[in-house]
């Protein structure tokens, strides 16, 4: 259907044609009168684009131009333009307001939110933003971290993987933050920044509240078993006591062995210094923890055998490294029936280094591998009881690991065995001098 602006158009084109080409006809010359009348039309055309044109560029006119400046189809055009100005000013309008509504809630929350353009400059923040990093109206459009100049988070922003928020401890304020970014749109981040300060606070009181409790335990527990010990060795105990003086025993190496691990593992989250920089060899490592893990095995004479590249050396700390591979040893021992096989190897690959232990055991239910590495989660408390485990054995693992920047990994079938694998940064595998390595081999107990 045709709209009555173009239908007026149309005529008005016809008709105009029409009478100059009849007018050129009765005098004699119908080509002048055909083109005058094109012409003519043409002209009008001009006139009405230029109008339209002229209007279009003074849209902020609230109305449409009045009827006797615009007719025919530029009328309809006009409205039609009119009309989408309006429909995009409410728009406008109502994104606004959402905008608004968004900055007045952002402005509510109590953690700071930095939006930042892809060219890492700063492009809003909330109050809490403001007044956390004393941020001022003319650092907008500035380089974030050349306002949060703490290397770490400098390092981290720059970095582009924000899977895991960074927590940092800012000394100017004695606060401790965390940061997560989370990229949007066109490459842009959104900051958000929480103050930690508090959780962090309860955080090192129950740390230090372990390692006191811990310490000031050791004592009278090294009295105990001292006296039971002579008890069990005194010929003179009777027969009925027997028994129970063992068992007593038992429960006290058994907590004398969890406290060394709570210990140890408040050792290593409070311990703030990077671990040292000394190559170690992992193949003189390895063999270390195989001979003590022989001894552990004794009568049930599992296959120990490790391989791997006796060049290999990892810079870190050696107790700490020498604990995580140890657990991880005992731990395919104890939950491996007498006699099968446990492997260790250890090897460069692509982009680092891994140290592998692998064994026949009894498997985990791939439902709690996410969870074995939370202190004292065991996937059958009896059984880990019974072979003497305290459950911190993976939490140390994990700790180690993270404080030498590698990554745990396992892969695990009921009943078949599992794979315990540790993944080092290439940043801190070191290649041995072959004056200093032996050859590749593969040794068995
Ligand atoms: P635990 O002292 O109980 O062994 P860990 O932290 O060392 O504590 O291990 C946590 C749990 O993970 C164990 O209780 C056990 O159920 C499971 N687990 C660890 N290593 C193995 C393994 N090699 N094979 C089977 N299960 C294992």
């Amino acid at each position: 259907m045709l709209r009555s602006g173009f239908k007026a158009e149309v005529w008005r084109c016809l008709g105009v044609v029409a009478v100059c080409s009849l007018a050129g006809l009765i005098g004699g010359n119908f080509a002048v009168g055909l083109a005058v009348g094109c012409g003519g039309y043409l002209c009008w055309l001009f006139v009405h684009i230029y109008q339209l044109e002229e209007w279009i560029n003074r849209t902020r006119r609230a109305s449409a131009p009045p009827k006797e400046e615009l007719r025919g189809v530029w009328a309809d055009i006009s409205y039609d333009v009119q009309l989408l100005l309006a429909r995009h000013e409410k728009e406008k309008l109502r994104l606004q307001a959402v905008v608004h509504r968004v900055q007045e809630m952002t402005t509510a929350l109590t953690d700071a939110v930095i939006l930042v353009d892809r060219r890492s400059n700063m492009e809003w923040w909330n109050k809490a933003a403001e007044q956390l990093f004393d941020f001022r109206d003319i650092d907008q459009g500035h380089k974030l971290t050349n306002l949060i100049r703490h290397p770490k988070f400098i390092h981290y922003f720059d970095l582009k993987s924000y899977a895991n928020p960074l927590e940092l401890t800012m000394w100017r304020k004695d606060q401790h933050l965390e940061f997560q970014v989370h990229i949007f749109g066109d490459g842009e981040r959104l900051v958000i920044v929480r103050d930690i300060t508090r959780l962090f606070k309860l955080e090192q009181m129950r740390r230090d509240f372990v390692a006191n409790v811990s310490h000031e335990l050791r004592t009278p527990l090294t009295v105990i078993r001292g006296y039971l010990e002579t008890l069990a060795d005194s010929p003179q105990l009777p027969q009925a006591w027997q028994k129970m003086v063992s068992q007593m025993e038992q429960q006290t190496q058994r907590m004398t062995l969890l406290i060394n691990d709570l210990i140890t593992l408040t050792k290593l989250e409070t311990d703030q210094k990077e671990p040292s920089t000394t190559p170690i060899s992992i193949a003189h490592l390895i063999d270390s923890v195989i001979s003590d893990a022989r001894t552990l095995s004794g009568s049930q004479q599992h296959e120990l055998v490790t391989s791997g590249d006796r060049d290999l050396a990892l810079t870190g700390n050696e107790r700490e490294l020498r604990s995580a591979i140890s657990n991880l040893v005992v731990n395919a021992i104890n939950y491996s029936p007498p006699g099968s096989r446990v492997e260790v190897s250890y090897q460069h690959e692509i982009g680092g280094a891994r140290i592998s232990v692998r064994d026949q055991g009894i498997g985990i239910d791939p439902k709690h591998i996410p969870r074995i590495t939370e202190r004292f989660y065991r996937v059958d408390a009896s059984r880990s009881v019974a072979s003497g485990g305290t459950g911190l054995g993976l939490a140390i693992v994990k700790h180690v690991l993270l404080r030498h920047n590698a990554e745990l990994r396992v892969v695990s079938r009921l009943g078949k065995g599992s794979e315990f694998s540790c993944h080092f940064p290439q940043s801190m595998v070191v290649r041995l001098p072959p004056e200093q390595t032996q050859d590749s081999a593969t040794r068995r107990s």
